[in-house]
């Protein structure tokens, strides 16, 4: 269809809003606008974080020469003509603003050659100020460069988050749009170097592994599913790529990538106890809707939709997302649900001995020296309930002791690893691994630890790059060296995405050893055999600072006699 101006009934329609808040904005609009002139291979070059310069190149259909000034205009648009196509939108834009609001916050160069051209078209404009189109030399497509992105609006510029933020964030929105269009080729620059590159033409489980390493694509698993009006296709991670946010819920309706909290919740309620509650679950779903289904006009960056009809659509998402999780392992053979888990390190891997404790790393737990009201006799041990698969509940002669069974498993474990670290504490220098390991990492994850690469190797680490979002680790602290180096560069990387200051090597193998002991730990909804209880709470009467779980929380709590005997009016 040609570029026109939309009719003022559709104008009045469109969210209003800010459309270009930040170059990772700015990627988007221009990637989704490469997207809908069905584009194969989609190039993004940043400079300067994008600031400078932010260039995007695509193969599409291109922009005949005489529309180039009008597609600069505000509310013009090529997708959409009347407010009946306008409801019923199946292209990522339809507001003809996107383009407009570059104009306004940068200058652009915009050049197209469509495929039947012989040769490409630029305009160009300064300030505001709109350039006579001259021919430009170029191959099929479309390119749009945008120059000095902001610099007119100071007060735009403050709002930007740290530069190396803003660059995460670019390269997070290039990951959803690639992995939701295995089809497309993607390369994302930053000032000459490879932050992503994916072929054209994948599959979307090959997508995923190029993206994200065979780290995760290992343990997800795949879902398809269809009900009219709904089809669901992606996968769900396994519990032990679950994260204390909800960056790695990748999710798309109709291949537009959105956040849809409703979606994520329900993901959240239908893996249920097979998650601790702070944690999300690894996703990746593309939900398909006819139109009439969907108001995709509801934000005025368009990063999330609403679906209509919601009751029976969420209801028959909520029975499929469960079917996955839930169904005989014939069908997602790897998907862990353990009904009991060894007890401790000595069950599950190399002999281990308790050995005193030899550093004062728990000094700052106060509850340290509470001790628990009761012993417990393993001559005769008592009788113990599980209680919803959460709680374990022992009568004492003092009332009643309840105790939360991953807070207990998660303490008794952590203490076997502080343990063990200790051994080590002597010689908390770096160790040479026999041989080096490779990483890979997700581009956004690879990012954030390029711009920490001399702070990590202050801490004992060496780690070179290697290749796109592939490092090589060659030495990492001593004590360390016996963990899985890959989890613990995550946990690490995790603390500096979310703001945790890197410390030194002591406290990060502390936090390592809770880590570790949380992901191992027996979880809220795992029965737990009567037996197995038994040795829990006996392990647990031998393990120090036994009150609370690493985090803090409590292990136990008491309800007295005397309690009792007020809460029944007997006294
Ligand atoms: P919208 O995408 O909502 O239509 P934009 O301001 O993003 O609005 O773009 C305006 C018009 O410019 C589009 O409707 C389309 O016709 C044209 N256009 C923009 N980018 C491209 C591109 N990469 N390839 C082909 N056409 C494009
Ligand atoms: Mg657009």
């Amino acid at each position: 269809m040609p570029i026109r101006h939309l009719p003022p009934s559709v104008v009045s329609a469109i969210a209003a809003g800010e459309v270009i808040e930040r170059p990772a904005d700015v990627i988007k609009e221009l990637v989704e606008n490469a997207l809908d002139a069905q584009a194969t291979q989609i190039t993004i070059e940043l400079e300067n974080y994008g600031l400078d310069s932010l260039k995007v190149t695509d193969n599409g259909h291109g922009i005949p020469a005489a529309e180039l000034p009008l597609a600069l205009e505000r509310h013009a648009t090529s997708k959409v003509h009347t407010l009946t196509e306008f409801e019923a939108v199946t292209s990522f834009g339809f507001r003809g603003e996107a383009l407009a609001s570059l104009v306004s916050v940068a200058d652009v160069v915009l050049a197209s050659r469509p495929p039947g051209s012989a040769v490409g078209t630029q305009i160009r404009v300064t300030e505001g100020q709109l350039s006579t189109p001259h021919p430009q030399a170029m191959m099929p497509g479309t390119q749009v460069e945008v120059l000095g992105l902001f610099e007119r609006q100071p007060a735009r510029l403050k709002f930007l988050k740290k530069l190396s933020t803003e660059l995460r964030r670019s390269v997070e929105i290039v990951t959803q749009l690639a992995i939701h269009h295995p089809h497309v080729g993607f390369s994302l620059y930053h000032q000459n170097k490879i932050l992503l590159l994916v072929p054209a033409g994948q599959t979307a489980a090959t997508r995923l592994t190029d993206v994200f390493g065979q780290t995760v694509t290992t343990k997800l698993h795949p879902l398809t599913f269809e009900a009219w009006p709904v089809k669901l296709q992606g996968w769900l991670g396994s519990p032990q790529l679950a994260k204390p946010h909800r960056r790695h819920h990748f999710l798309a309706v109709n291949h537009r990538p959105v956040s849809l909290p409703q979606l994520s919740q329900l993901c959240k309620e239908v893996y249920g106890s097979l998650l601790p509650p702070k944690l999300e679950p690894w996703l990746m779903l593309n939900i398909e809707l006819p139109p009439q289904f969907l108001d995709v006009n509801t934000h005025p960056r368009k990063t999330t939709v609403r679906i209509m009809d919601d009751d029976t659509i969420w209801k028959t998402l909520r029975q499929a997302l469960s079917d996955a999780l839930h169904t005989p392992p014939q069908r997602y053979p790897t998907l862990p649900r353990p009904a009991s888990l060894p007890l401790s390190l000595a069950d599950s891997g190399p002999n281990w001995q308790p050995l005193p404790r030899l550093t004062s790393l728990h000094t700052r737990d106060q509850l340290q020296n509470v001790t628990l009201p009761w012993k417990f006799d393993s001559e005769q041990p008592p009788e113990i309930m599980q209680i919803d698969r959460t709680y374990l509940a022992v009568a004492t002669p003092h009332g009643l002791s309840l105790f939360d069974q991953h807070a207990v498993h998660e303490r008794i474990l952590f203490e076997q690893y502080i343990s063990q670290l200790n051994q080590l504490a002597g010689h908390a220098t770096s160790a040479t691994l026999s041989e080096p390991i490779l990483i890979q990492l997700e581009p956004s994850y690879a990012q954030l630890l390029q711009d920490h690469l001399a702070d990590l190797s202050q801490l004992g680490w060496e780690i070179n790059e290697f290749g796109p979002h592939t490092f090589q680790v060659s030495q990492v602290p001593q004590l360390l060296l016996d963990h899985s180096i890959e989890t613990v560069l995550h946990e690490v990387l995790h603390d500096i995405e979310s703001g945790k200051p890197l410390v030194g090597l002591d406290s990060q193998a502390e936090r390592t050893a809770a880590y570790l002991a949380c992901h191992q730990a027996i979880k809220a909804g795992d029965f737990v055999a009567p037996a197995q209880r038994q040795e829990l709470l006996l392990k647990l009467w031998q393990t120090p600072n036994h009150t609370t779980c690493p985090h803090g929380r409590p292990t136990q709590i008491e309800i007295t006699i005397p309690e009792l005997e007020k809460m029944f009016k007997r006294r």
